[in-house]
């Protein structure tokens, strides 16, 4: 499972100003899409429609096939995943960080999933390991390790269908590099949107959209695009 389309969305925040206008795509499962494109373009906005944080205007959005605005808030947030630019951590453990999307996990689990995030290295620098308070002053983590926890999150709770919205952006060249590369392991086999405003940082999408003021400019591979350039 986990195909994902988007029929001639057209959505707006507010009416007089058109976000996304008749955008159209498909990901396969199993299928990695990209979508690049300058601020404000809308890219973010998929991913919010995606999660019903807002219904769209017109068209449809629907998973293997079942217009998501029929499918319970519970079953849609089981198969979606993501790691945000900027993770949201609660004021609280470590371990609760990292398990709260995935109910019934145990520690075990919750400390298999941090290892394989490489998250080691913060467990072993504190006393209390997983049950550091991670909002506490003092205590508060980096850019890279927050995107650690939030991929320690997603990799416990396995969805099939995983986004990645500027998931590096926010990160210095070498934190960048490490996250992509887990990203790049994380999303193997999964139905991965990923939201990036570079084109560089996306040469393994099996496509690339260019959105610009809500509308698919451009399509197609990473070697086809730079010819088009
Ligand atoms: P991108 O991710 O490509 O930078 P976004 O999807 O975040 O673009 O935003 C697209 C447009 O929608 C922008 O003009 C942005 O200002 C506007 N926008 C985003 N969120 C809101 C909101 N909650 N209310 C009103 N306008 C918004
Ligand atoms: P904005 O850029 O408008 O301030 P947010 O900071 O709320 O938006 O979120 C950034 C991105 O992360 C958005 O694409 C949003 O969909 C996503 N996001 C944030 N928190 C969650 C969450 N709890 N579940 C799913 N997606 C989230």
């Amino acid at each position: 499972g986990g195909a994902v389309r988007f029929e001639n969305v057209h959505f707006a925040y507010d009416p007089a100003r058109p976000v996304l206008q008749g955008v159209s795509f498909e990901i396969p499962p199993g299928k990695k899409l990209a979508v690049v494109g300058p601020s404000g373009a809308g890219k973010s906005t998929l991913s919010r429609l995606l999660f019903r944080f807002y219904d769209v205007g017109s068209g449809r959005i629907t998973i293997d096939g079942q217009d998501i605005r029929s499918v319970s808030q519970h079953s849609l947030r089981s198969s979606l995943g993501i790691v945000p630019q900027d993770a949201v951590l609660f004021n609280d453990t470590l371990a609760y960080n990292i398990g709260y999307a995935r109910e019934g996990a145990t520690l075990a689990q919750i400390e298999a999933a941090a290892q394989a995030a490489q998250l080691h290295g913060f467990v072993a620098s504190t006393p209390q390991g997983y049950e550091t308070r991670v909002g506490e002053r003092g205590l508060k983590l980096s850019g890279g390790e927050k995107q650690r926890v939030a991929i320690a999150r997603t990799l416990l709770k396995d969805p099939p269908i995983l986004i990645f919205d500027e998931a590096t952006s926010a990160l210095d060249s070498h934190n960048e590099r490490a996250i992509q590369a887990q990203l790049d392991a994380v999303g193997r086999n999964k139905t991965v949107l990923v939201i990036a405003h570079r084109l560089s940082t996306v040469v393994d999408a099996d496509e690339i959209l260019v959105l610009e003021h809500g509308r698919v400019v451009e399509r197609g591979r990473h070697a086809e695009l730079l010819a088009a350039e």
